[in-house]
């Protein structure tokens, strides 16, 4: 990267991810989405950028295993995108997405104080935050551009590879299985077949902290989606990687009217989505195509 364009990168970021600022504008995310997709040359460069920002730089702790995790997936991410051609949506610009949306949906906790919150099943505390972002990062690792054939197909070959990857390398020191048990229930939750069950789940009294967590990383994962300009361009980008394989649903995708329906069937209900307001960024989009 050259250093203006890295100044650039790296003062967006910085803008966007400081608790200064939590609410924004939705043109804003959107410009600064679309400042990052310019301005980032590669995913390590991203991760390396979010990391320097001042946000993660607040939630980092001593001894912090998972920052450099972080940085090594990326890196990994990077190296397999030269062996494999990228699918047009689910690419490293997703991800990029994917990991700004939830520091932006992690970012809303920084008002909360009282102490009702803190003991919210909603709530993310440090290392669950860290651990949300690897899950950010990987939840799509390896994807093949396909549909599911059968359940949490492509999720589980994501987990796969998640997990050769801490085996092969020196990250030891982490406990595997732990990082992979927290965060394989968030991950599989990212298979839309199961998006109404869980949305039921957590809109219940009794909801779990778990799915609370997995609901977050989903939001996360759909928020880009339903903004008023980006939301539609990411539309056509899953158009394009359904076009030769599944015709109908791509062309499906391509009309107002398929955009719509997916739309329609989305709600945004952590109490962080709440405070960034993406259920009213939903409105508009959905008032704004005809
Ligand atoms: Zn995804």
């Amino acid at each position: 990267m050259s250093s203006n364009t890295s100044t650039i990168f790296q003062s967006t970021i910085n803008n966007f991810l400081d608790t200064k600022h939590t609410v924004r504008e939705f043109k804003e995310v959107e410009l600064i989405q679309n400042a990052v997709e310019i301005h980032s040359n590669n995913f390590l460069d991203f991760i390396d950028g979010i990391l320097k920002s001042p946000l993660w730089i607040q939630w980092d702790f001593q001894n912090n295993p998972l920052k450099q995790l972080a940085l090594d997936l990326a890196a990994e991410i990077d190296r397999l995108s030269t062996l494999h051609p990228e699918p047009a949506f689910h690419s490293r610009r997703h991800f990029m997405d994917v990991c700004m949306m939830l520091s932006y949906l992690l970012m809303q906790q920084e008002r909360w104080c009282d102490q009702s919150q803190l003991t919210s099943p909603w709530y993310a505390c440090k290392e669950e935050k860290w651990l949300l972002l690897i899950a950010a990062i990987s939840h799509d690792l390896g994807h093949p551009g396909l549909i599911n054939k059968k359940p949490y197909e492509l999720e589980k070959g994501s987990l796969d590879l998640l997990d050769t990857f801490l085996s092969q390398s020196m990250h030891l020191e982490i406990g595997i299985s732990d990082v992979l048990g927290q965060i394989s229930p968030w991950i599989l939750a990212t298979d839309h077949a199961y998006y109404k069950a869980l949305l039921e789940k957590v809109s219940k009294e009794s909801r779990s902290h778990v799915d609370c967590m997995s609901m977050l990383l989903v939001e996360a994962d759909l928020a880009s989606s339903v903004l008023p300009n980006h939301g539609f361009t990411l539309a056509q980008r899953l158009a394009e990687e359904w076009r030769i394989n599944y015709p109908e649903k791509s062309m499906a995708l391509t009309t107002h009217a398929g955009y719509l329906q997916f739309l329609k069937s989305l709600s945004f209900v952590s109490p962080q989505s709440i405070e960034a307001r993406i259920p009213q960024a939903l409105q508009i989009t959905l008032s704004t195509h005809p």
